[in-house]
């Protein structure tokens, strides 16, 4: 069965799908999009992702083409008319089909796209080895809270990683951990949690936010500060987090082991509590 993907009031096959060239989504990367995983057909924390879209197209000065209800309607239509139970669902809005210039135009119709496929979790090995990540200053723009489709700076960043066979590259910004290039950054020094706050300098992730209620929930000591590149580079574990990752420990930072070289304590009981949350979630929906 083919995959079926939602464009502009349409449920179509992904190869019938096409968008004209003026989009303004491929002529400016003039768009926002948002990746929400779907476990047993139940699309997890959907109004913190819908609220975090709000949040995008006020940041992108494009009005919202729908309201929550009808979003939800959307996404599990999307969901129904796709196979997997776990399905990871990528929504985007541009701005719609233009002539050709840098400012917006008037009276234009954003483009909405909705895709299914299917969502994976981490290998095992993965989860029990940790992954190598490098590190790289981040050079993207000011406002690294919007998830703009505007993504060259993070393309460019993970290609570096997987050029030197990394998972991810960790970034620091005038001496200071902001996040890697499709993942935030959690640290652990003298056994406490610590996580950058969230600001214009990183996407304000779904998972670090569950992260971070596992953490108060599990008694894990953790605080939310600016985290020097000093203390990266000593740190005891070092994580990523994101919806399709879940929770990884990088194990080697710039060919350096991190810790004792692998995934620490912290890390295994936050992983535990993560992977029991997901299983309530799937229990609940089932
Ligand atoms: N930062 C960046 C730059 C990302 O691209 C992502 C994932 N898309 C994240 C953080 C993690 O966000 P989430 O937990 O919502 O997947």
């Amino acid at each position: 069965m083919s995959e079926i993907v939602y464009l502009n009031g349409e449920f179509l096959p992904l190869e019938k799908a096409t968008v004209p060239v003026l989009d303004r989504g491929f002529i400016f990367g003039d768009g926002v999009y948002e990746v929400i995983p779907a476990y047993s057909r139940h699309a997890f924390r959907l109004p913190e992702h819908l609220r975090r879209l709000e949040r995008s197209l006020d940041g992108i000065r494009l009005a919202n083409p729908m309201g929550d209800a009808d979003w939800t309607r959307l996404i599990h239509e999307i969901i129904a008319r796709n196979q997997g139970d776990d399905q990871s669902i990528y929504l985007q809005v541009t701005r719609g089909v233009a002539k050709r210039d840098h400012a917006f135009p008037l009276n234009v119709k954003p483009t909405v796209f909705l895709m299914s496929s299917p969502l994976v979790p981490p290998a095992r090995e993965l989860v029990e080895n940790g992954v190598p990540a490098i590190t790289a200053t981040d050079f993207r723009w000011l406002k690294c809270n919007v998830k703009s489709t505007s993504l060259l700076g993070n393309c460019l960043l993970r290609q570096a990683a997987v050029d030197a066979g990394a998972t991810e590259v960790v970034l620091f910004r005038d001496g200071y951990l902001t996040e890697a290039s499709a993942s935030n950054v959690f640290v652990v020094k003298n056994g406490v949690l610590f996580a950058p706050p969230k600001n214009h300098l990183v996407l304000p992730g779904i998972t670090y936010d569950v992260v971070l209620e596992l953490a108060r929930t599990g008694r894990v000591p953790h605080e939310v500060r600016e985290i020097p590149e000093q203390d990266v580079r000593s740190a005891e574990e070092i994580w990523i987090t994101s919806s399709t990752k879940e929770v990884l420990a990088v194990t080697t930072l710039d060919g350096r082991p991190v810790g004792a070289g692998t995934p620490g304590a912290i890390f295994r009981a936050v992983h535990g509590l993560y992977q029991d949350f997901k299983r309530k979630i799937m229990r609940q929906a089932a």
